[in-house]
């Protein structure tokens, strides 16, 4: 049987290749070998053309067009020598996923010769077809073009294939009409919103004519590893990415003794290699590890500014996807690939800085470093506070529901965690208010030196979505599968909406006047901290109390995506993004739809293959045990011997049980998956009921006759 098969050939995996040699290729020399850096332009651009592309760069500003000719000519050369036949615009589309069109770099002269082509006009602007996007209506399939743009901050690399690479240039992609059709524009957007308010800020420190403030983010990455053997054998990973079937293995992950484990050999192979691809093309890994579930691993790289970082996510999915196949792996991504065992998240560490101040969510050690934390820390608290909804938006997707609120990811109800050191201080600084604070001996920002703050946050709170862990906030709720673009636009945003609102207070409390900032950030944080008090939750967020303590709150509780995602379409949200003019109404909305979309398609996906596998899978392989029992029971029968019918009425009530469901489950998915609350209270529940009585039958029915393979092989065999 296929599964047998692909048990065989699990056992039995070799090696494709040799192993890496990092003697002979240390990997601090093989950082950015594969980019069009900062380094490589330097050597290969004329000193006053290198210059202005610094300035866009780093400062934001405008690029001059004369510019794009040479660098274009210059990444041509580079390219070519580093054996690239063709180009590619990369741009990335609102599925969440990387998208690429490839060029030939070739160009034939007329004669029977042939010239390489590539201008300032193909690096900057591209045209591909891209109409078979989703773009949630703001472009329709038969109208209008859709535009890929060079950004200019994010490197040019090259993509290495065995049998020829390619220039990858990241791209913002833009309808005619200049509408976002992507997740990179807003990020960039986002990015401009928050570093105009958190100049406004810093100006009211005395620091004029400061560096761009850019968000930073440090995703962690959760994915699984299982032979590919397995993989084919199980159409619902297959299509879905998820096991839509599956009954518990009698060993799970109780014994706790995965996470942080020796790492497999095979699976350590993998990592190496996959670490090497990303530091070649600049992604600067750093850290691995077993995580909790059995076949679990984390990739974590050095923080980057969100843009670039957000970038170099998507490359490393898709080199762990890539990379893994050669090591005859499938690397999952899915926020619940096994029922029943932890799932995965990406934690999205964030925090906003630049070369002046270095990183402004640092507490620091002076009283003037102090306030100025305090400031964009209460920030980022109201900010959490009065977008709940629209953060738990950007984490909502079919596969993550599975995840959130599962005793193994955060709840779906969006708290902050302090730390009980940080919280007291806001705690001392609202008791005080702002005048009279010295009188109640509470702590006065600026004047008197807070206790210094441990870099460590000490405790850790792992149920908390979004936590303070010394020095940046980590969002947990993300999903393993998301962008990371979505969660960054949303915290750039709230953040720079509530940096404006701590700026026009300070500024008009001060008016000008710096001697009175200290009693005006004591008074706005004491109001911050009264208003946001409620968001603040220390405790487990896994327990039943937290549920009746933050609804008592008046904290949101969105359960599941239908929920969630109608949080997009909220005054609140939609004045929030068109005044930052980060995502004006069309575009939040074409974004809702695209997701709602997603939604029930994926609902649509699975619940076809719940059907397809459960009456050509399980289905047979269950009469056909039934069959034998029934015979083995006839035959002894005629002989006179008794025969024990409680597994025969056992399979025959569960194979009745999945006929049922199974047709239960094509009635209600009779008229498509449209309706998104159809598709979250009627398909789910139907499939996770065929599912019940198909689990049931693995547990029973003979081994041998078992098509799919089990928990216990995907998990366990490598
Ligand atoms: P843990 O698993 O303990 O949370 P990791 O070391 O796996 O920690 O990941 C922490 C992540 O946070 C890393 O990617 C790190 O670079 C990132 N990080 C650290 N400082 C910042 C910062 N200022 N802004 C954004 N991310 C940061
Ligand atoms: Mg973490």
């Amino acid at each position: 049987s296929p599964r047998m098969a692909a048990i065989n050939a699990a056992i039995n995996y070799k090696p494709a290749g040799p192993p890496l040699n990092f003697a002979e290729t240390p990997t601090q020399d093989l950082f950015c070998a594969n980019v069009f850096s900062k380094a490589e332009m330097k050597k290969r651009l004329p000193k006053p053309i290198f210059k202005g592309l610094i300035q866009t760069i780093e400062a934001g500003e405008k690029l001059d067009p004369n510019v794009a000719d040479v660098v274009a000519s210059a990444m041509k050369d580079w390219a070519i020598e580093k054996g690239a036949t063709h180009y590619s615009h990369v741009f990335y589309p609102l599925t969440g996923g990387t998208a690429e069109k490839h060029d030939s770099f070739m160009a034939p002269a007329g004669d029977g010769t042939a010239l390489t082509e590539f201008g300032g006009k193909e690096l900057i602007q591209g045209e591909p077809d891209g109409s078979s996007f989703p773009t949630g209506g703001i472009r329709l399939t038969h109208e209008a073009r859709g535009y890929t743009i060079w950004d200019v901050t994010s490197a040019a690399y090259i993509l290495e294939n065995p049998n020829g690479t390619t220039l990858c240039i990241p791209t913002a992609f833009v309808s005619w009409t200049g509408e976002a059709l992507d997740k990179k524009t807003p990020v960039l957007r986002s990015m401009q919103a928050l570093n105009q308010q958190a100049q406004r800020i810093t100006k009211l420190f005395g620091y004029d004519e400061d560096a761009f403030i850019a968000s930073t983010a440090g995703p962690e990455q959760e994915y699984f590893l299982i032979d590919r053997n397995f993989f084919f054998a199980r159409p619902d990973l297959l299509n879905a990415g998820r096991t839509l079937f599956g009954a518990a293995p009698p060993k799970g992950q109780e014994f706790d003794d995965h996470y942080f484990g020796a790492i497999p050999e095979r699976v350590l192979a993998c990592m190496l290699e996959v670490e090497r691809e990303l530091i070649k093309l600049g992604v600067p890994i750093k850290t691995r590890h077993n995580e909790v579930a059995p076949g679990q691993y984390e990739i974590a790289p050095i923080f980057e500014t969100a843009n670039i970082a957000t970038d170099h996510q998507q490359l490393c999915m898709l080199m762990l996807k890539r990379v893994a196949a050669k090591y005859g792996m499938e690397c999952l991504t899915h926020e619940k690939p096994f029922a029943g065992v932890n799932g995965s998240g990406k934690h999205v560490n964030w925090s906003l800085g630049s070369s002046a101040h270095g990183n402004l969510l640092d507490p620091g050690d002076t009283p003037h470093d102090n306030a100025k934390f305090l400031v964009f820390c209460a920030a980022v608290l109201r900010a959490v506070h009065r977008h709940q909804g629209l953060l738990r938006a950007v984490v909502a997707s079919a596969g993550n529901d599975h995840r959130l609120g599962a005793n193994e990811a955060p709840p779906a109800i969006i708290s902050v965690f302090l730390g009980d050191q940080l919280t007291d201080v806001f705690e001392q600084i609202k008791a005080g208010g702002a005048k009279s604070s010295r009188a109640r001996g509470t702590l006065e920002v600026g004047v008197d030196t807070l206790p210094p703050f441990p870099k460590d946050a000490g405790d850790r709170n792992r149920t908390s979505p979004f936590a303070f862990t010394g020095n940046r906030f980590e969002f947990r709720a993300v999903g393993s599968n998301f962008s990371i673009a979505g969660p960054l636009v949303a915290m750039n945003t709230i953040v720079a909406e509530s940096l404006d609102y701590c700026a026009t207070k300070l500024e008009k409390a001060t008016g000008g006047d710096s001697s009175k900032l200290n009693s005006a950030v004591q008074e706005l944080l004491a109001e911050i901290m009264g208003e946001c008090e409620p968001i603040i939750f220390n405790g487990n967020g896994y327990s039943d109390e937290w549920h009746a303590e933050a609804e008592k709150r008046g904290l949101r509780n969105l359960k599941a995506t239908p929920d969630a995602l109608e949080a997009l379409l909220e005054p609140g949200v939609r004045e929030l993004f068109s005044k930052y003019h980060v995502l004006n109404e069309r575009e939040l909305e074409s974004r809702y739809e695209t997701y709602v979309e997603q939604y029930c398609l994926t609902v649509k996906v699975e619940a076809n293959l719940t059907k397809k596998i459960a009456r050509t899978m399980i289905f047979p392989a269950a009469i056909r045990y039934q069959n034998e029992l029934a015979s083995t029971c006839a035959n002894l029968k005629m002989l006179g011997y008794e025969f024990d019918t409680d597994t025969l009425d056992k399979v025959t009530e569960l194979v009745k049980g999945l006929q049922d469901g199974t047709a239960a489950l094509a009635k209600v998915t009779k008229g498509g998956c449209e309706d998104i609350r159809g598709c979250y209270e009627e398909v789910l529940p139907a499939m996770l009921n065929v599912r019940k009585y198909a689990d049931e039958l693995e547990a029973i029915v003979s081994d041998d006759l078992w098509p799919l393979p089990t928990y216990q092989e995907m998990l366990f065999i490598k």
